[in-house]
């Protein structure tokens, strides 16, 4: 991550592991796609908290549902029902593929209790040796001891000890070479539909379907790890509609609680039959709290013309980057993306892009493949799009003066 320039002078506390590159500035407020400094700037927000900040800063809907259900009850644990979790999972399954949910608090643990689930299926019907999940390079699945193997980036897994087995990782490849890679010990493929950190590389739509059909033929769950393309990012309500295909599960995180930690495992039942009781958990999955606000993200997101709002954003977008990138080809390769989620790869270093839009007060977040990420609220105005395009171009400027 970048680390650059701040309004403060002394950089970060160091009783906080140094485990991040961080900004030297400490936001105080947010007020929809804008956030606040502590010394009073103002900084329009294209990264959204990696993708988590769907309605944007202090959305009314959601503070009302926080501080509703903070004066109730915040937290009993999974020993007793969750009103908020029963409605929130109903409103998931009505609108996807998927037929239960389980409850967790981060997308990693969305992405390794997928992985559970897809091992333990194979367990019900009597295979135990079905284990083993086919992964793709440039991936991103969380920073488990597990999510780290199924992605196999070697700088997540340096200095961590022995690699967790059960993943067969292939280079992006063939139709072929994927079916080549499936064995009698393969339980399931996993795959992001947009690679977000890998640098907003979207996957063909024929590859999804391809994928989908290796599944049915060789009777393994395709998993579909939508944490960062899910709830309304790509335009769609999630990324796998657009290829017309359904995945068997899902995981979901980022986007889903606007910003209060929430991530889930969707599945169908068929997948989950393995899922029964004793067999995962959580303290603090699907929390009221976080329940309360997931369930006022979605319907924010579900109500009518909202996602058509996103995909004629995402396209009024695409259409400034393409000139921006006429503009400056020195500086831009490729304008990527589905929907909100919109990447440019870069000529200079990603780093120096990223820092000179901070200096014009425009947050974005760098991808793999030097990317810069471009992730706005989904509820981002027309004219807060057209204001972040004319100061990427001043930060162009300024990285051309360099
Ligand atoms: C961010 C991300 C994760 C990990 O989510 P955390 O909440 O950071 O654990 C997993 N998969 C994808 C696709 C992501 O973008």
């Amino acid at each position: 991550m970048a680390s650059g320039a701040g309004a403060l002078s002394e950089g970060p506390n160091p009783a906080v592991m140094g485990t991040y590159g961080r900004f030297n500035i400490v936001f105080e407020r947010g007020e929809g796609s804008w956030l606040i400094s502590n010394q009073g700037e103002r900084y329009l927000d294209f990264g959204s908290g990696i993708a988590v900040n769907t309605l944007g800063h202090a959305h009314p809907d959601l503070i009302s549902a926080l501080t509703e259900q903070a004066a109730k009850v915040w937290h009993t644990s999974n020993l007793y029902r969750i009103e908020g979790q029963e409605r929130l999972a109903e409103m998931l399954c009505e609108a996807s593929f998927a037929e239960a949910v389980f409850f967790c608090n981060s997308g990693a643990e969305a992405c390794e209790g997928a992985i559970k689930l897809a091992r333990r299926y194979h367990f019900a019907n009597g295979q135990p040796e079905r284990n083993r999940i086919i992964t793709f390079e440039g991936s991103f699945h969380g920073r488990t001891l597990a999510t780290i193997a199924a992605a196999g980036n070697p700088k997540h897994l340096e200095g961590f000890g022995p690699e967790a087995p059960g993943f067969d990782r292939l280079p992006f490849a063939d139709h072929d070479a994927v079916e080549k890679a499936i064995t009698d010990e393969t339980a399931a493929i996993m795959i992001e539909p947009v690679m977000g950190e890998g640098g907003i590389k979207a996957i063909p739509k024929e590859c999804l379907q391809g994928l989908r059909a290796l599944c049915d033929k060789h009777g393994l769950l395709l998993v579909i790890d939508e944490v960062q393309t899910g709830i309304g990012r790509s335009g769609k309500l999630f990324a796998y509609e657009w290829a017309d295909i359904k995945p068997d599960v899902m995981a979901i995180a980022k986007g889903i609680g606007g910003g209060f930690p929430l991530g889930t495992v969707m599945a169908t039942n068929e997948a989950a039959k393995g899922m029964v009781p004793g067999t995962h958990g959580s303290t603090f999955g699907g929390n009221p709290l976080g329940v309360a606000v997931g369930c006022a993200v979605l319907a924010a997101v579900l109500k009518d013309g909202f996602l058509e709002d996103v995909q004629q954003k995402a396209s009024r977008l695409r259409q400034a980057l393409a000139e921006l990138e006429d503009k400056y080809p020195d500086m831009v390769e490729e304008v990527r993306g589905l929907g909100l989620l919109t990447g440019l790869k870069l000529k200079p270093a990603v780093g120096d892009v990223v820092n000179a839009c901070f200096e014009e007060q425009l947050l974005t977040v760098p991808a793999g493949d030097n990317v810069i990420r471009l992730i706005p609220p989904l509820n981002v105005s027309n004219d807060e799009l057209s204001d972040a395009v004319s100061r990427i171009g001043k930060a162009f400027e300024k990285v051309r003066q360099k």
